[in-house]
């Protein structure tokens, strides 16, 4: 079966499940972004207003959520995974592997429903409604609100609204299209305030955090005549600008946006957690002559052909000499076999 094949047949699945199951429990990746939550919150509401029972659950160390998601006021929220967990049915969304959420009981669920739009999803469920046409995970959740005659209240509205924006870089990348934008309208009119949210969102900015965006912006490095475009914060960065590890999010979209660029990195070292020391970096990819989700499975990670991320123990300079020649192999497959090694 083809991939729509496979999206048509399991969304009457989903449909089935959602009407039938009285319980729930909601969950998504690690560090979750906007379309995280925002599908989270729309799912749980969504829930809610059929008179289910209906549980998110957040691991602690994705609490206190980044400053501009604290919008969201994250009803039943739990921490841990409940002790009924074998009589609920799983919903997972925007997560494209399981490994990305770290309550490994949650498989124990008595059905795992996986939503998501990644097209590199695993299909981990045990129904898989992946959609990598529908713009964010929240357009998936709207998909099924419409489908269920669930009308959105003014904060449901909100949180899909959240995920649709943050998802296509306020309505700018190649996933927009006239569904999004139809989405959105439908939003609106259910209640969104939209100049608040995004306010909230991308205004409101802590004077650390342009601090941090200070740094990583001073030490801009080009590779390959600017094919390449990278920076790297440190932990040291993080601490003389007093920044938390969120406060990154947003510098990997200037670097995309410097003239020439067909990918862009962010390297930034994780100071605290497990894998405190080791660097998580961000992929975007300005065209779609460069897949950096296969870059990203190369190191262990994923996510969209223009935007992914892997966490690397790979020193800095190994690193930079694996993105080169990911980068190069795929832009440069038959003409050149030795591209150009000097930083431009
Ligand atoms: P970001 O650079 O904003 O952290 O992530 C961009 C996209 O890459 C995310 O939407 C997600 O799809 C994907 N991504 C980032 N980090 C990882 C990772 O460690 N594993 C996987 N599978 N995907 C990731
Ligand atoms: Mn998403």
């Amino acid at each position: 079966m083809n991939a729509s094949g496979a999206v048509a047949a399991a969304r009457p699945q989903v449909l089935e499940r959602i009407r039938a199951d009285a319980r729930f429990v909601l969950a998504t990746h690690e560090s979750p972004d906007g379309d995280a939550l925002g599908s989270l919150v729309g799912m749980h509401g969504l829930l809610v207003e059929l008179g289910k029972d209906a549980e998110i659950f957040i691991a602690p160390e994705d609490l206190p959520l980044p400053l501009e998601y604290r919008v969201f006021s994250l009803e039943s929220l739990i921490q841990a995974p409940p002790a009924d967990i074998a009589q609920r049915t799983v919903v997972f969304l925007d997560c494209g592997n399981i490994d990305r959420n770290s309550a490994r009981v949650l498989r124990d669920g008595a059905h795992l429903l996986n939503l998501d739009h990644h097209h590199d999803n695993t299909r981990f469920g045990t129904l898989n409604y992946v959609d990598p046409s529908a713009s964010s995970t929240a357009e998936i959740v709207w998909d099924l609100m419409r489908e269920l005659g669930v009308g959105a209240t003014p904060e449901v509205a909100q949180a899909l609204y959240v995920g649709l924006i943050t998802d296509t870089g306020r309505f700018m990348y190649e996933n927009t299209g006239p569904r999004a934008h139809r989405m959105a309208a439908e939003l609106i009119e259910a209640g969104v305030d939209v100049p608040g949210v995004y306010r909230r969102l991308y205004e409101e900015v802590p004077p650390e955090k342009l601090a941090l965006h200070a740094r990583a912006l001073s030490r801009v490095q080009r590779f390959d005549s600017g094919e390449l475009t990278l920076s790297v914060l440190s932990g040291e960065d993080f601490a003389e600008a007093e920044a938390e590890d969120t406060y990154s999010e947003g510098i990997i979209d200037q670097l995309r946006a410097v003239q020439g660029t067909k990918v862009a990195v962010l390297v930034r070292e994780l100071t605290a957690g497990e894998r405190k020391g080791q660097h998580k970096v961000s992929l975007r990819a300005t065209e779609d002559d460069v897949d950096v989700s296969a870059i990203a499975r190369a190191q262990g990670g994923g996510g969209h052909r223009r935007a992914a991320g892997f966490t690397t123990a790979l020193a800095i300079d190994e690193l930079i000499s694996f993105l080169r020649a990911a980068v190069a192999a795929q832009l440069h497959v038959a003409s050149d076999e030795h591209p150009a090694a000097t930083p431009a």
